[in-house]
């Protein structure tokens, strides 16, 4: 480790031990020793997709197919902070998608969703971020991506409305033009 990676985590460190003071804890007991470097490891990890970029995470992973009809990942974990508020917000996005020549390897779809999550987020962003992402990579003839999720911001805090969900789509090429391409893939969600 350089001598700078570890004066920045210091800082960061010692930030969170003064957030402990602001808010009435005493940094020194027992249970909250370590974790001023537990919470800043946690955040980076959290917020790791800054790190990601989308050629180097899908590394070839594109091959050549016929395959014409819609193909859809369903039910992936989804796990992200929200940009205004630092909580959570967790559910579950699903991707479809019709190729042109070109098929994506199946784990590709979890780790380019999770390069996006992985940063401070509204959902809805994320929604399209995912989707113009799978759209560049597979060069698709349509893209739909659905994000299914419930955000602790609102669970826990504010009008603390614990079964909310919040539902995002967004629809590309096909997707968007096309009403019996987007009903077909919602009705092989709802099965
Ligand atoms: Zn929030």
């Amino acid at each position: 480790m350089t001598e700078i990676e570890n004066t920045e985590i210091m800082t960061e460190e010692k930030l969170i031990h003064q957030l402990l003071i602001n808010l009435g804890e005493n940094p020194e007991r027992e249970g909250l020793k370590g974790t001023p470097q537990r919470a800043w490891r946690a955040l980076r990890s959290l917020t790791s997709g800054y790190q990601q970029n989308l050629a180097a995470l899908v590394n070839g992973a594109i091959f050549q197919s016929n395959m014409d009809e819609m193909v859809i990942v369903k039910d992936i974990e989804l796990y992200s902070l929200c940009e205004h508020h630092l909580l959570p917000f967790i559910g579950k996005c699903h991707v479809a998608y019709i190729p042109d020549g070109k098929i994506l390897g199946l784990s590709k779809f979890a780790r380019i969703i999770d390069m996006y999550a992985r940063r401070l987020q509204v959902q809805e962003n994320l929604t399209q971020q995912i989707a113009q992402a799978v759209l560049s990579v597979t060069q698709a003839k349509g893209v739909g991506v659905i994000i299914e999720a419930r955000h602790l911001c609102m669970m826990m805090r504010g009008v603390e409305k614990q079964n909310s969900q919040m539902t995002t789509s967004v629809m590309l090429g096909l997707f968007r033009e096309n009403d019996r391409t987007r009903s077909e893939f919602l009705n092989l969600l709802s099965k």
